[in-house]
């Protein structure tokens, strides 16, 4: 179980051609897919056969082979039966969380989850009769404690956004199990670097709008679990990736493609230099908070959890104290120093920086912040790999001087 390794479990899986011997795939940009003989489209629709049945395809919101060919890499590389490609990753946590979710149930959730998750599960789904408990995302118990006979699903960010929590997927899927629960994992800032099904989780989904894709230039998600579910998502009566309708496009599927052979590659890159940034952080005494430094509460933990080989990711934080200090710390890094840009989201190949507090985490009320231990002077970074290291730690210096941080 420990042992997993994404980049061997790749390169074992086939490699798709092209068209002519093509080395990379061709896109199939067809909606639809014609079958020799009239008795097979019953068959399709019957289930007898299937993109894998015999390699038939019918519709490209049911299954698309370039699409299909992302969802085997993916499948590969998290250890899991299958997947299914979304257009986002809201929609792949949503029709995740109604798929296993009906009108009564209970699901059991981390408190410090994506701002877009934490609204679909504060505010959308209660109007639907799904309603949540919020608890820590370090303490299992506290997720044993909050199960209730409705419960169907214990959901959790492997590491916390933004304050970097690590979640014992181990711990919680022991619960599940002995609840008969599922358990789903939203893996987007840890691709490679953790393998959440190795672990016991049930589900992981992923926004593969940041890392897994890595170019900041197009918004995708992916579900990755057992045949089973994809069959139930895909169902052609109930399915909620199939009714609900958040398909992707083969050529964006094509583009992913592409950039999930140095994902590897990236994540190392990415975990080495937020490493070596905040160790030089710590040691003028700013306050960072980063699972690969030994004083991160939860370091051993994430040790013990995280792939080897990879690092500890590519995102960190730095607390500012003050909403005041942490904008003229990003006014320095963007303006003065060009270390980053201002702007949310993450795992581009430049430095991707915010103030969660009044961004990605806005849709919670500080009330709630501040229960879950973000600050108002919390920047949270995503540490591109442009550029030389040298340069970058002699930027990020300056501007901690500059604004008075150390
Ligand atoms: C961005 C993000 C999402 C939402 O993904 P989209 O692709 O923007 O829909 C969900 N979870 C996490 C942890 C994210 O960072």
């Amino acid at each position: 179980m420990m042992d997993f390794n994404p980049e061997q479990s790749l390169c074992e899986t086939r490699r798709e051609f092209g068209e002519h011997g093509g080395v990379t795939p061709s896109i199939s940009r067809s909606s639809t897919f014609t079958v020799l003989d009239p008795e097979t489209m019953p068959e399709i629709f019957g289930g007898i056969r299937g993109p894998e049945k015999g390699g038939c395809f019918l519709y490209s919101r049911h299954f698309n082979p370039t699409v299909d060919i992302l969802a085997r890499y993916l499948s590969a590389m998290e250890g899991s039966e299958f997947a299914v490609c979304t257009g986002s990753g809201m929609s792949a946590i949503s029709c995740t969380l109604l798929q296993l979710c009906k009108s009564g149930d209970h699901i059991v959730s981390s408190d410090t989850v994506y701002g877009g998750t934490h609204a679909l599960l504060n505010d959308l789904l209660p109007q639907f009769g799904i309603t949540t408990t919020f608890v820590d995302p370090t303490d299992p118990v506290a997720f044993k404690q909050a199960i209730t006979p409705q419960t169907r699903v214990l959901y959790t960010e492997t590491v916390a956004n933004p304050t970097l929590k690590i979640a014992d997927i181990p711990a919680l899927a022991k619960i599940a199990k002995s609840n008969d629960l599922s358990l789903v994992v939203d893996n987007t800032f840890t691709p490679m670097v953790v393998s959440p099904l190795q672990l016991g989780a049930d589900v992981v989904v992923y926004s593969m709008t940041k890392y897994i894709n890595g170019a900041s230039d197009l918004i995708a998600g992916a579900i990755c679990t057992s045949k089973a579910m994809v069959h139930d998502l895909m169902d052609l009566h109930t399915g909620r990736v199939m009714l609900l309708g958040p398909t992707m496009d083969p050529r964006m599927a094509y583009d992913i493609v592409q950039r999930l052979p140095h994902l590897a590659l990236r994540m190392r890159e990415h975990s080495r230099r937020a490493l070596a940034i905040c160790q030089r952080l710590e040691q003028l005494g700013a306050v960072v908070t980063y699972p690969g430094l030994k004083s991160f509460g939860q370091h051993d933990l994430a040790t013990a959890l995280f792939n080897k080989g990879y690092g500890y990711g590519g995102m960190f934080t730095i607390d500012c104290k003050s909403r005041e200090r942490a904008d003229a710390l990003l006014d320095q890094l963007q303006n003065k120093e060009d270390f980053g840009y201002i702007a949310v989201s993450l795992g581009y190949f430049d430095t991707l920086m915010s103030c969660s507090g009044v961004s990605t985490s806005s849709e919670i009320s500080s009330e709630d912040q501040k229960k879950m231990g973000l600050s108002p002077g919390l920047v949270r970074l995503s540490m591109g790999y442009t550029g030389s290291l040298e340069k970058r730690i002699e930027q990020m210096e300056r501007a901690a001087r500059g604004v008075g941080l150390v």
